[in-house]
């Protein structure tokens, strides 16, 4: 039970507009985005500033009252969803949404938590700059969630993940205290970078109220291709041939089976097949910078003259470059209309993903008759989004509900026998402590309860998430 007298306290603190208990209020952001997990809450926080944050931290550490940080609730993994007590409260960061300033000659943002991702990309391009990271979520995901879950995307091929993107971070600690290393340092010496151990570590270590994100130039010029190619063997050679040919050029490497393709075709109006010839496997490729149409051009026909490709077509239009990342972005919205999959998000050496992607699928076959797989995503950083759908005509959510967990262990130790990791870059979440802490490795782990036991030793931020017990 949530002590009445800090409730009240709260309720002072924050008044009416950033305090509330109304189950209708609160209702939206008590389930997780794929609306798989439900959980409760005794009051939903809302501070817009970092002493805010600081206050509200103090008073839930003098109650030892455990809290649940949120941001754009996209995660998919539910690391911001409350477990279903009722005895948490929800700390929401949505309020702190403001640009604290932009740096045009450092090409530096500072910005609050709460900032919206496709906010700050606004806000970059306004200034003819760019912050390449970017994902599906973007509408929804916060700066501060992107920090915590350490998010990929499409563009980490060139531009790295969140951590490679954060210069600098403002963190509130379990017992109040504050982390400020919002300034970036080219050199800074004094031992381990703290900043580092925030990033990834989803909100159980301490609450990220500001970020320093890198920028870059904005992009003038862009080239999209598409491949069809027989093997991913081939999609892997194809890969390598397009890092020689277009070097810093190359942004993004995506495969998708003829089957995603298909169920792209079916279910999302107005996309249309980009290359005559049906797989098995395509490639959705870009590059960008001066000269980027001319030589991504000159890679594809390179590609289809050796024979690794059996089919290639550069976009003649940006239009048609946003119908080809369209197919792309819209697969997960195509499959939902096909019905429930159990989904993995793994990752492993780029030269070890041809292997995987042709004989997980055959030994989960030979494990679980009739399931299909549908392995799709980042082919240029080892991530694949590794789908897996009950057989034909069964019940599906029986049949996850009785054989989810097996076929999810399955995947993953294939992912880890091969040097990999079972999660790429959604994170661990309340979903995947369990199994994280069954196949994880035992050294990672036990640096991570470190930690939490030397910041939060009472346990008070996101208590499920991540952290295995
Ligand atoms: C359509 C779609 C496509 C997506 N594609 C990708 C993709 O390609 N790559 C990818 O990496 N992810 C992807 N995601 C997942 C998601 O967008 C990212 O995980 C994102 O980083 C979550 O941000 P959020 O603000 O929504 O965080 P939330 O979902 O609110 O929280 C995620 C975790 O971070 C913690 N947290 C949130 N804010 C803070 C904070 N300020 N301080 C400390 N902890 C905090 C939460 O407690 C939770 O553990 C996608 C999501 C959707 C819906």
């Amino acid at each position: 039970m949530v002590d009445r007298t800090l409730l009240s306290q709260l309720a002072k603190l924050l008044g009416p507009k950033a305090f509330t208990h109304d189950a209708t209020e609160m209702a939206p952001w008590l389930s997780d985005w794929r609306g798989r997990v439900h959980g409760n809450a005794a009051a939903m926080l809302s501070p817009a500033t970092t002493a805010e944050v600081r206050a509200i931290v103090r008073l839930c550490a003098d109650a030892r009252q455990p809290l649940t940080m949120q941001g754009g609730n996209s995660g998919q993994c539910a690391g911001a969803t409350p477990d279903e007590t009722g005895d948490m409260l929800l700390l929401s960061l949505r309020r702190m949404h403001r640009i604290r300033r932009l740096d045009v000659d450092g090409q530096l943002l500072f910005a609050d938590a709460g900032v919206i991702l496709a906010h700050a990309h606004d806000a970059a391009a306004a200034q003819g700059l760019r912050f390449p990271l970017t994902l599906g979520g973007k509408g929804s995901a916060t700066l501060g969630g992107l920090v915590a879950t350490n998010a990929g995307g499409t563009q980490v091929l060139r531009h790295g993940s969140m951590r490679a993107l954060t210069r600098g971070l403002e963190v509130v600690l379990p017992d109040g205290s504050l982390l400020d290393q919002m300034i970036p340092l080219p050199k800074d010496n004094q031992g381990p970078d703290p900043k580092q151990i925030f990033i990834g570590s989803e909100g159980v270590l301490g609450i990220v109220t500001g970020v320093t994100l890198q920028l870059c130039p904005a992009v003038h010029e862009r080239g999209v291709g598409w491949m069809s190619v027989m093997t991913a063997d081939a999609a892997r050679t194809c890969l390598h041939r397009m890092r020689r040919e277009l070097g810093d050029m190359l942004e993004g490497f995506e495969i998708l089976p003829e089957a995603a393709l298909t169920h792209v075709l079916a279910h999302i109006p107005g996309t249309r097949r980009p290359v005559a010839t049906a797989g098995p496997w395509h490639i959705l490729v870009e590059a960008v910078g001066d000269g980027a149409d001319a030589a991504l051009e000159a890679a594809l026909s390179a590609c289809m003259t050796e024979g690794i490709a059996s089919d290639a077509t550069i976009a003649v239009s940006e239009a048609q470059a946003v119908d080809f990342w369209r197919i792309r972005d819209s697969i997960s919205e195509a499959e939902r209309a096909i019905g429930p999959a159990m989904q993995h998000d793994i990752s492993v050496p780029v030269d070890a993903m041809p292997d995987l992607l042709t004989s997980l699928p055959a030994e989960l076959i030979r494990m679980f008759a009739d399931v299909s797989c549908l392995a799709f995503g980042h082919l240029g950083d080892g991530n694949v989004h590794f789908h897996v759908r009950p057989p034909q005509g069964s019940d599906a959510n029986a049949w996850i509900a009785a054989h989810g967990s097996d076929v999810g262990r399955a995947v993953y130790a294939a992912a880890i026998a091969r040097g990999g990791s079972l999660s790429a870059e959604h994170g661990i979440g309340r979903s995947k402590r369990a199994i994280f802490g069954e196949l994880g490795d035992p050294t990672r782990i036990a640096i991570l309860r470190g930690l939490k036991a030397a910041l939060d030793p009472k346990g008070l931020f996101n208590p499920g998430v991540l952290v295995p017990d």
